[in-house]
């Protein structure tokens, strides 16, 4: 197929890279990012969009995914499938749709889970929201940069599985970094506690893949010294997302809102940007209780 690749960041290049590999013909565009090998270079986003079958972007947020759409709908073919990886708000995601089918052109949302290393893998989990006959048109493209394909419903279900998804994600390194700073404090052996968590009911992706704590488990950025991996401020973003959403749904979401709370303090006050978000161990670990 012919791909027009928007946002050649950190998941971007990777997942064009796949592309090419997978025998696709792929022109990306990026303002500062260098492109990867095999995939040739447009001089704007409108020109990567020209004569593609499928346009991707990979962009840091709703805003800027605004800005994009803008400018490469007019310049897609009519007919052709514009098809956002990116975590944004779900008004975002479901603007660009509305936006794309007043055009003749068509719109689905793909976040992705897996991050970076997902992304060079090839193994990324994309979730998808849109029309299921131009989820069809895209699913051998996601299959080409990821392990799992799920379509979620409607425009904006992909962006909401996503947000949910991580709202899980911050309570639950919340809980188990906590949990290992506890298990400090009362003289008990990390490695006792994850032998016991990491197959008992305490036990998630957090305990088990990611774990906080260095040297045990699985090798996660807690072993680099929390270098990311996925850093303490995209979480933020993410949990931040999942607020508005619940805000503008009316939802009950008390552990997203202490978990993003956490993470703005953590990110904001407390040398937390650049770190992994799972460095909210030493955090924890080096303080007592609040009044
Ligand atoms: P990044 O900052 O490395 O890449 C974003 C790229 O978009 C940059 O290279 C930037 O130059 C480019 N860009 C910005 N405005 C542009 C424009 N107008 N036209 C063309 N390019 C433009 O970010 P990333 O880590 O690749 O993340 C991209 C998206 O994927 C984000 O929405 C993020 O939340 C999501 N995500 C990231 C991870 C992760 O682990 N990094 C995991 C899952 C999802």
């Amino acid at each position: 197929m012919k791909i027009g690749f928007i946002g050649l960041g950190n998941m971007g290049a990777p997942m064009a890279a796949n592309l090419v590999k997978a025998g696709h013909e792929v022109r990306g565009f990026d303002p500062s990012a260098a492109c990867p090998e095999g995939v040739s270079r447009a001089v704007s986003a409108a020109d990567a969009a020209a004569g593609a079958e499928v346009v991707i972007t990979m962009l840091p947020d709703g805003p800027n995914l605004r800005a994009v759409v803008a400018e490469v709908i007019p310049a897609m073919a009519p007919g052709a499938v514009l098809c956002d990886c990116s975590t944004v708000d779900i008004d975002s995601a479901r603007a660009v749709a509305l936006l794309a089918g007043e055009a003749g052109r068509h719109a689905v949302d793909a976040p992705v889970s897996g991050g970076v290393s997902g992304a060079a893998a090839g193994t990324l989990t994309f979730m998808v929201g849109g029309p299921a006959a131009v989820f069809a048109r895209v699913e051998p493209l996601l299959k080409a940069m990821g392990s799992r394909t799920v379509h979620c419903g409607t425009a904006g279900a992909g962006q909401a599985a996503k947000l949910c998804n991580n709202m899980i994600l911050g309570a639950t390194m919340i809980a188990t970094c906590e949990a290992f700073a506890l298990a400090d404090k009362l003289g008990l052996d990390r490695q006792k506690l994850f032998d016991v968590v990491s197959t008992s009911t305490g036990s998630s992706w957090s305990m088990n893949a990611y774990c906080p704590a260095p040297g045990i488990g699985p090798v996660s950025p807690a072993d680099r010294g929390y270098a990311p991996g996925f850093a303490a401020e995209l979480m933020l973003k993410d949990l931040r997302l999942g607020q508005q959403a619940a805000a503008s749904a009316d939802a009950d979401t008390p552990m997203g809102e202490l978990a993003t709370r956490l993470y703005a303090r953590f990110v904001e006050e407390e040398g937390g940007r650049g770190r992994d978000f799972s460095a909210m161990l030493p955090r924890f670990a080096g303080r007592g209780r609040e009044a």
